[in-house]
């Protein structure tokens, strides 16, 4: 039979936040990314074409974008966690994340200590601002919708750090050299793509796909692309 029962519009619809580079972003019209490039291969093994829907991380992490049927999946640079586990399902894990903090080159912000009555930028409703809102005591939350305000206000200064996962962070600094990443927090997180609860099926699916593409070098082939190295 034909895999294009698994979606449920005759492609594969990926809802996701955007930028979040080098997952997501936009270049002109298009958006481009890891993330695009590994969903493209999912969507290729179900002899579809891939949609992507910009939507915010709220509605994405909590499920209920999915739930909603919104899109088949999810795919938003977005780690694996216990809470999120209950609200949607996610495929086998894809990528390895920790948090980051990121600051303007010559502050001296190199830990959450050093950031005791400072602006600390977070973006809503990420693992970043949970693991600021635990560990960053007595410093002042600044809450970000998206990663683009919240690296503009580290950039301009209205706030003193921020905090992120470090793939994206170490993406920005290299195009950005007046900002630095000055700690790594080890929070050991996962990306996994997510699929509506109960939608094993399509979860199988990729997980293949996932196994696939890491054997055959595909995987290394986009993250050559995407991280360089
Ligand atoms: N990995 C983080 C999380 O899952 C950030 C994801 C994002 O902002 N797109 O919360």
């Amino acid at each position: 039979g034909s895999d294009i029962s698994l979606v449920h519009s005759g492609k594969l619809t990926t809802c996701t936040h955007l930028p979040y580079a080098p997952f997501q972003s936009k270049e002109g019209k298009k958006v481009v990314g890891f993330d695009v490039d590994l969903v493209d291969f999912i969507a290729s093994a179900l002899k579809v074409k891939q949609e992507i829907v910009d939507t915010p991380f709220e509605g994405i992490q909590s499920g209920e974008d999915l739930n909603a049927n919104k899109c088949d999946v999810a795919a938003a640079g977005m780690t694996i966690n216990e809470v999120r586990e209950k609200n949607l399902d996610f495929s086998t894990p894809y990528f390895e994340a920790t948090q980051a903090l990121v600051t303007k080159k010559g502050k001296p912000y190199s830990s959450l200590a050093d950031l005791k009555g400072k602006k600390l930028a977070v973006q809503q409703g990420t693992t970043g601002e949970a693991y600021a809102q635990k560990n960053a005591k007595g410093a002042e939350l600044v809450q970000f919708e998206d990663l683009a305000l919240l690296l503009t206000a580290v950039k301009t200064g209205q706030v003193d750090a921020g905090v992120n996962d470090n793939g994206v962070l170490y993406d920005y600094v290299k195009d950005n050299p007046d900002t630095e990443v000055t700690a790594e927090f080890n929070t050991g997180e996962q990306y996994g793509i997510a699929v509506r609860t109960g939608n094993d099926a399509l979860r199988k699916k990729i997980n293949k796909v996932l196994k696939q593409v890491r054997s055959d070098g595909r995987y290394d082939r986009i993250y050559k692309k995407w991280f360089g190295t």
